[in-house]
C-alpha cells in the first residue's frame, strides 16, 4: 500500500480561503481582527515562527502587530505589557512566542493572557474546556490541526485505536482529548518517555500521532497497515546539502500506511492556519 498525503498546505490553503471572506465581512461591518505577537530576545528559530505567523495574517487581511523585547527583559515587563494589551479593546488575539527565556515563568505568562484573546488555547481554561468536552472556543492550535487532517480523510474514527506519542501541555495531551471526545469516539492511548513496549502499542494502532521531537523514532515496520499516520515532530538533521527538516516518523512509513502527513508541509502549515481561525473567532465574538 502507498499511503495518500494528507498535504497540510493545501488544507491550509482552503482554510484561509474561507478566513478571508469572513475577515472581510467583519472589514465591512467594523474592523480587521488583530493578533499582537510578542516576541523576548534573538533565538532565530522564533523569528523565523513570528515571520510566518505575520506572513499569514497578511494574506488574510488580519491586521499584526509584534512587540520585540529584548533578551534581556524580565518577567515583569512582558507582565505589564500583556495586562496591556488584555485591557485594550482594539486587540482581539495575543500570543507570546514560545520559548522565552530561562528567566521566565513561561506557564505563569500563559496563564495572565485573557482566555478569550489567548489565540494559542495554552490558558488552564481553554485547555480544560476541552475536558468538559467543550469545543467550540479556543482550542490550541497544533492539536485541532490535527483534527481538522484527520477529518479531511474522511475516514470514521469511532471505535478506532489511537496512540499519541508524547504528552505535552500543548501538543500531546491535548490532542489525545479531542481524539477521545465524544463524536469522534477513538479509543487513545498516550505514550511517554516512560512507556514499554512502544513498538507493540504502534503495531496495534489504527491511528499513529507522534508528537516527540526525535527524528525518525517510528520506524516504518511499527506501522499498522493501513493506519492513519500524523507526524507532528519537526527535526532538523545534517544532509548532502546542509540540512533538512524531518518527522519523528520514518518516512517509509508511507509504504505501511494509508494516510500520512509529510514534513515539511504536513502539520506545521496546519499549525499557523489553527492561530489564524483562533484570531478570527475570537474578533468575531468580539466585534459581532
Ligand atoms: P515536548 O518535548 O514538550 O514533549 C515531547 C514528548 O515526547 C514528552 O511527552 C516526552 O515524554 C515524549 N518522549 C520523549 N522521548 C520519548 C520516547 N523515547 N518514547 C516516547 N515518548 C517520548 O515536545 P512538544 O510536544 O512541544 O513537541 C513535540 C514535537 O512536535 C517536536 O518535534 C516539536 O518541534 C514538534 N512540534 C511541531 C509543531 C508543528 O506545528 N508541526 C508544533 C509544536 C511542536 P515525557 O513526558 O515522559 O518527557
Amino acid at each position: 500500500m502507498v499511503a495518500r498525503i494528507i498535504d497540510g498546505k493545501r488544507l491550509g490553503a482552503e482554510i484561509e480561503e474561507e478566513l478571508k471572506s469572513r475577515v472581510s465581512r467583519m472589514v465591512s461591518s467594523s474592523r480587521a481582527p488583530h493578533l499582537v505577537v510578542v516576541i523576548v530576545g534573538d533565538d532565530p528559530a522564533s523569528h523565523v515562527y513570528v515571520r510566518n505567523k505575520e506572513r499569514a495574517c497578511k494574506r488574510i487581511g488580519i491586521r499584526s502587530t509584534r512587540y520585540d523585547l529584548p533578551g534581556d527583559s524580565v518577567q515583569d515587563d512582558l507582565v505589564s505589557l500583556i495586562q496591556e494589551l488584555n485591557d485594550d479593546q482594539d486587540v482581539d488575539g495575543i500570543l507570546v512566542q514560545s520559548p522565552l527565556p530561562s528567566s521566565f515563568d513561561e506557564i505563569g505568562i500563559t496563564e495572565m493572557i485573557r482566555p478569550d484573546k489567548d489565540v494559542d488555547g495554552f490558558h488552564p481554561i481553554n485547555l480544560g474546556r476541552i475536558v468538559t468536552g467543550k469545543t467550540d472556543g479556543m482550542l490550541p492550535c497544533t492539536p485541532s490541526g490535527i483534527m481538522r487532517m484527520l477529518e479531511s480523510t474522511g475516514e470514521s474514527l469511532a471505535g478506532k485505536k489511537a496512540l499519541v506519542i508524547g504528552r505535552s501541555r500543548i501538543v500531546g495531551m491535548p490532542a489525545a482529548l479531542l481524539l477521545a471526545q465524544r463524536g469522534i469516539d477513538a479509543t487513545v492511548t498516550i505514550a511517554h518517555s516512560r512507556s514499554k513496549e512502544l513498538e507493540l502499542l504502534c503495531r496495534d494502532s489504527d491511528v499513529l500521532i507522534a508528537a516527540v521531537g526525535r527524528p525518525g523514532m517510528v520506524p516504518r515496520e511499527w506501522v499498522k497497515d493501513g493506519a492513519i499516520v500524523i507526524d507532528v515532530g519537526i527535526n532538523r538533521v545534517k544532509s548532502e546539502g546542509g540540512s533538512k527538516l524531518i518527522g519523528d516518523v520514518d518516512e517509509g512509513a508511507s509504504e505501511y500506511a494509508k494516510w500520512i502527513t509529510p514534513v515539511p508541509g504536513g502539520v506545521g502549515p496546519m499549525t499557523i492556519s489553527m492561530l489564524m481561525t483562533n484570531t478570527v473567532r475570537a474578533a468575531e465574538s468580539r466585534l459581532c
